[in-house]
Formats: structure tokens, C-alpha cells, sequence
């Protein structure tokens, strides 16, 4: 098979007609988590077609095939870590609060304080106005689970769909020359692994899908298989069968389900497609917002960061995150450290409002501060 060839093939079996992801986006681990943890606004713009040249900064940034899939291990290892945060914080949110949805509008509909008008995402647990979702039709194959615009980038094929495209180009021996060849297989494996590991958990169960007879342990290594499955862009025989248990063991609200269905009623209206869903977050803002980062503002930078950075963060537990831009902050308590901003506790709105960020061990020599301990989520 020609280089071309598969990467058409490779392209067309993940990339939905709209969209907002490229395939090497869709196939690789997700870069986002980090914005989105450090409360950035994160516009998406309809289908980034990703240019040959930028793929191939990805590789010249890992010098070598064996670098990059190293990289892609720890990325993927960060991932779940970063997503577990992300859930917590995101449930957290308030309905009433401007920090949910797309839109990062507050909930203004009549609905009652219990019951917001607000569909969640079952993997970020971020909420949405359904006005603000349009129907995607791989949401047909998640028996009633809702996952948001972020959370399901691409088409979700077939694991032996897959296996067999690369498969067919790993004979050739084309695969050193092709960036998609090295993300799929690194997907590939991931969800082997996973489906080994699910396939396991399920067959220790009973044969009836009964929740009252699970024991704690193992309806929580369950949510966590559940959580695993949905993040991977490839489905396997197994994805049905946890999608089944999570309807049992975590049954949407009558509420979800009933505005989830008049979404999925609602004519799809192609005029209005994906740039209306983003209404609001036009490209200028957001242009205008990158230049106002604090890049250059002393202290305070962003740094991309796909894998480990030449300089450490100082935190005790280090989330390592990583992504397109990664905010960090300098401690000017005297020891001049440097720090994430997410391993702090701060988010970019709240580090814009302090003027001198003192580490916690500073802090602690400096009593009378003003400043007030941050605690972690
Ligand atoms: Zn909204
Ligand atoms: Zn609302
Ligand atoms: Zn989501
Ligand atoms: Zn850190
Ligand atoms: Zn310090």
C-alpha cells in the first residue's frame, strides 16, 4: 500500500465530515486536558487540517520514531491522570457559574435549582446547554451515553478495521515514514491493553449484569474500565458490553435523557453547523486573548510542552501535564522556583489576578502576608 494511500484510508476511517479534530489529533493522546484544567477558553474551529509539515515538528521535536512513541506512553499515562482531575473539577462547577458548557455561559433556563436544563458529558462531566449540542451520529453507537464535542473527536471504528489497515502498511515497511502509522499503533495497543484488562474484569463478574451483587471494588474498577473505554477512539466488542453497565450502574437522569433525546430529534441543519455552535468565540477574540497571554509577562509563561520539559516543576506531586501551551509561574518568595500553575492549584484567571505568587514554602517564612494558602482540589 502507497504512504498516500493509507494515510487517506487511515483518514477516512476517523475523521467525521464535520469536525474539529485532524487525525493525528483524533489518534493521539489528548492535548486539552491542560488548557481546559487550567480554565483557558479553548475555541474549537472546525476541522484543523493539520499541514504534513506541522506533523512532522511533532516528530523532529522527539529526534527519533523511538522518542516520539516514548513520549506517547507518558502522555497517555498523564492523560487518564489529567482526565480523573478534570471530571472532579467539572462536577464541582456550579450550574449558575460561567464556567460550563461551550459557550462558558451561565444556566439561565427555568428548570429548578436540582434540575438545571444542562446535559453532562459522561467522560469530562462538563455541562451543556442543549441549544449549544448538535447530534453526532457516532452517539447512535453509545446506547444513551452523552460524550461532548471534545470527548468524541473522531468516528470510533472498528478495532479489526483498523488492525487491518495498519497491518497492511507495517508489511510494507512503510511505517517509519508515516507519523498516523506510529499514533495508530500506539492507539492499537492502548486499546488491546484495555480490552485485555476489561475482558478479565467481566468474565470475574457473574454471568447476569446485576449492580446489586457487585462489591464496591468491583463496581469501581468497572466506572474506571467504563471511563477508560469511552476515551479511546477506537471501539472494540467489549465497548457495547461496558456501555450496558454503565447504564446500570450510573442510569442517566430522566431529565438527561428526555433533553438528550430532543437533540438527537432536532434536524440537523447544515448551514448552521459547526461555526454557530461556537458563536460567541469567534477566531479575533481568541487571537487577541493569545496575545495577551502572559508569554512574556516576567514570572508568569506558557511553554509547549508535548513531553517532559527541559525544566522541572517544583511541585512535590507534579501533575506533568502537557499540551499546546502549558501555563507556569515563578515563585518570588525568594527561592525563584518554578512551578505549573496547575500544580499549584491556580487557573489562568486566577493567576492574572494575583501580582507575586509565593510558593508554599515561602509562604511559610512569611508571616503577615497578605496572601492566602491555596489548597488543592
Ligand atoms: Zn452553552
Ligand atoms: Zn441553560
Ligand atoms: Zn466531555
Ligand atoms: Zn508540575
Ligand atoms: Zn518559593
Amino acid at each position: 500500500m502507497r504512504l498516500d494511500d493509507f494515510v487517506a484510508k487511515v483518514e477516512k476511517m476517523f475523521q467525521k465530515p464535520p469536525g474539529y479534530y485532524g487525525t493525528a489529533d483524533i489518534i493521539s493522546p489528548r492535548r486539552d486536558l491542560t488548557a481546559l484544567l487550567e480554565g483557558q477558553r479553548c475555541p474549537l474551529f472546525p476541522r484543523r487540517k493539520r499541514s504534513r509539515a506541522e506533523d512532522w515538528n511533532l516528530v523532529d521535536e522527539h529526534d527519533s520514531v523511538d522518542k516520539l512513541k516514548a513520549a506517547l506512553n507518558r502522555m497517555a499515562d498523564q492523560e487518564s491522570e489529567l482526565l480523573e482531575r478534570l471530571r472532579k473539577v467539572n462536577a464541582d462547577r456550579p450550574a449558575n457559574g460561567a464556567e460550563i458548557c461551550v459557550c462558558r455561559t451561565p444556566c439561565t433556563s427555568s428548570g429548578d435549582e436540582t434540575q438545571p436544563e444542562l446535559i453532562s458529558c459522561r467522560l469530562c462531566c462538563d455541562h451543556f446547554h442543549p441549544a449549544c449540542i448538535r447530534w453526532d451520529p457516532v452517539l447512535n453507537e453509545l446506547n444513551g451515553i452523552y460524550l461532548c464535542v471534545r470527548c468524541l473527536r473522531g468516528r470510533r471504528p472498528r478495532i479489526e478495521d483498523a488492525r487491518a489497515v495498519l497491518n497492511k502498511v507495517e508489511v510494507d515497511g512503510a511505517s517509519i515514514r508515516s507519523l498516523e502509522a506510529v499514533l495508530l499503533r500506539h492507539l492499537l495497543d492502548r486499546t488491546e491493553a484495555w480490552h485485555a484488562k476489561t475482558s478479565q474484569l467481566l468474565a470475574g463478574l457473574s454471568g447476569e449484569s446485576n449492580v446489586a451483587i457487585l462489591s464496591d471494588e468491583q463496581k469501581s474498577l468497572l466506572n474506571q474500565a467504563i471511563v477508560a473505554g469511552l476515551s479511546l477512539e477506537i471501539a472494540t466488542d467489549l465497548s457495547k458490553e461496558i456501555y450496558k453497565w454503565d447504564l446500570l450502574l450510573n442510569p442517566p437522569s430522566v431529565r438527561q435523557t428526555h433533553l438528550l433525546d430532543e437533540v438527537r430529534r432536532r434536524p440537523l441543519d447544515a448551514s448552521s453547523a459547526d461555526a454557530a455552535v461556537f458563536a460567541g468565540l469567534d477566531k479575533k477574540t481568541s487571537k487577541c486573548k493569545r496575545s495577551h497571554s502572559p508569554t512574556n509577562n516576567g514570572r508568569k509563561k506558557n511553554k509547549k510542552s508535548y513531553h517532559e520539559d527541559e525544566q522541572s516543576c517544583s511541585a512535590p506531586n507534579c501533575l506533568r501535564p502537557f499540551g499546546e501551551k502549558v501555563s507556569w509561574v515563578q515563585c518570588e518568595g525568594g527561592c525563584d522556583q518554578w512551578f505549573h500553575i496547575l500544580c499549584v492549584g491556580l487557573t489562568v484567571q486566577s493567576t492574572e489576578q494575583i501580582d507575586t505568587y509565593l510558593c508554599f514554602k515561602c509562604r511559610m517564612c512569611m508571616p503577615g502576608t497578605k496572601q492566602q494558602p491555596i489548597t488543592l482540589a
